[in-house]
């Protein structure tokens, strides 16, 4: 048996010379550098603050807890407890969460106290109820217990003009109950990021209207539209234009006075019908990314009097992805929430897969069993692959040999809030 060398591989020039494709990371940062908030203020009570951009730090005005209190039922008194067995007398009344004891418990005296409520003067230590007999005015039990068991110290957990919430924070409801428990009852957040939905193309029609064979629908608008809803945004319909320049010069018109930023898929190629590129190129504003990306044609980013044009595929597979990937962070960023990395999980592969280096992989995925399982097709007309998937695989801009059980870095849907 003779030895051979491995061959070349046919991909090993694989992004042709002269063509400068942007790395994903890289297009990121540049992002990441150039966006800003574009939303005003107002301010929201509470209950209208869910998934709102805060555009202050937010300060406790009292502190958690605002004063000493128990974390149990049971009985108070003064001081630490010795080893061994104790009897001590109690005092009448108790002490309840919101019903203040005015009296003060006397050294070697104890009181019934229960969950929540403050310490009354001269208690500074809690037994638990289950620890102790109760008899005719008085309690046994056992000690040791050191002094301040089962309490809570005043701002213990959050210090009056702390600093809870910072700017650029997406409000959620845990950080509805720490404003209120720290005494805030309006946040001053952005208005809300208006994205503007536009879809382009001779072939579309509207889901319910006749379609000729050689007619799709456009499955582009539901999806961006609600998308960017469950994102926190709010969603315009910009409806369809045919490709027609004239037409949709109109459009983007009427849009710019109206939106913060629009999204179009469709036509953002450099082909004959690619109108929304070519009236973004002509009009001077167009920037061309060649992102280094799979599935995402070039993405076509603009500004079209002054408001944010992003120019999606109109494969609703890379449509979906370049909205994740691009136009999600930077319009978190326009709508004043700082930058929004989606949360990974590095897990075992469910699958192998010789990946070209060259460009970044994103592939329709889910978990199943600990492991993640990819879509059997990588074709980016796969609709019924996004709706198979629960989540994305992010693969490396380098070569890969993926093998069954191998880390893969998996991204639920629900880190992009899809
Ligand atoms: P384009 O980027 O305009 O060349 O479109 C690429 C592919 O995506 C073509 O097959 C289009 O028919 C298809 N496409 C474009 N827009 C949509 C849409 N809104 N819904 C579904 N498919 C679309
Ligand atoms: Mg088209």
């Amino acid at each position: 048996m003779t030895l051979k060398p491995p061959p070349l591989r046919n991909d090993c020039f694989a992004l042709p010379a002269g063509v400068n494709w942007t790395p994903v990371d890289q297009a990121l940062a540049l992002l990441k550098t150039r966006i800003t908030p574009v939303t005003g203020v107002e301010t929201v009570p509470l209950a209208q603050a869910l998934g709102r951009v805060l555009a202050q730090d937010v300060l406790a005005q009292r502190s958690n807890p605002p004063l000493p209190n128990t974390a149990v039922d049971g009985y108070g008194f003064a001081g630490a407890v010795a080893e061994g067995e104790h009897i001590l007398p109690l005092v009448a009344g108790r002490a309840a969460a919101g019903l203040a004891y005015d009296g003060s418990v006397p050294a070697g005296q104890a009181i019934r106290i229960l969950t929540g409520a403050a310490l009354p003067a001269g208690v500074e230590t809690v037994i638990l109820e289950e620890n102790v007999t109760l008899g005719a005015g008085e309690i046994a039990f056992r000690g040791p217990l050191k002094r301040g068991a089962n309490t809570r110290k005043a701002g213990e957990d959050v210090e009056a003009g702390e600093v809870i919430l910072s700017q650029g924070r997406v409000v959620t409801p845990a950080d509805l109950a720490l404003a209120a428990a720290t005494g805030v009852s309006t946040l001053e957040v952005h208005l809300r990021l208006r994205v503007g939905v536009l879809s382009t193309g001779d072939e579309l029609r509207e889901a319910g209207e006749e379609a000729a064979p050689g007619q799709i629908y456009d499955a582009n608008r539901p999806m961006l539209l609600t998308l960017l809803a469950q994102m926190g945004f709010e969603a315009i319909d910009l409806g369809r234009v045919h490709d027609n320049r004239a037409a949709l010069q109109d459009r983007l018109d009427a849009a710019a006075a109206e939106v913060d930023v629009i999204l179009t898929s469709g036509g953002a190629s450099a082909g004959d019908e690619d109108h929304v590129s070519a009236l973004l190129r002509d009009s001077g504003a167009l920037q061309e990314w060649r992102i280094a990306l799979k599935p995402g044609r070039p993405l076509a980013l603009a500004l079209w009097q002054g408001v944010p044009v992003f120019g999606l595929p109109g494969n609703p597979v890379a449509a979906l992805v370049c909205t994740l990937i691009f136009a999600r962070p930077a319009m978190g960023g326009m709508a004043g929430a700082r930058w929004q990395e989606p949360l990974g999980y590095q897990l075992p592969a469910g699958f192998a897969k010789h990946k070209k280096p060259g460009r970044r992989e994103f592939l329709r995925a889910r978990l199943r069993d600990g492991q993640v399982e990819v879509f059997k097709s990588e074709g980016s007309g796969r609709i019924s692959g996004l709706s198979w998937a629960e989540g994305l695989v992010e693969l490396g801009d380098g070569a890969l040999e993926i093998r069954p059980g191998d880390p893969v870095r998996y991204i639920p849907f629900e880190s992009f809030h899809l």
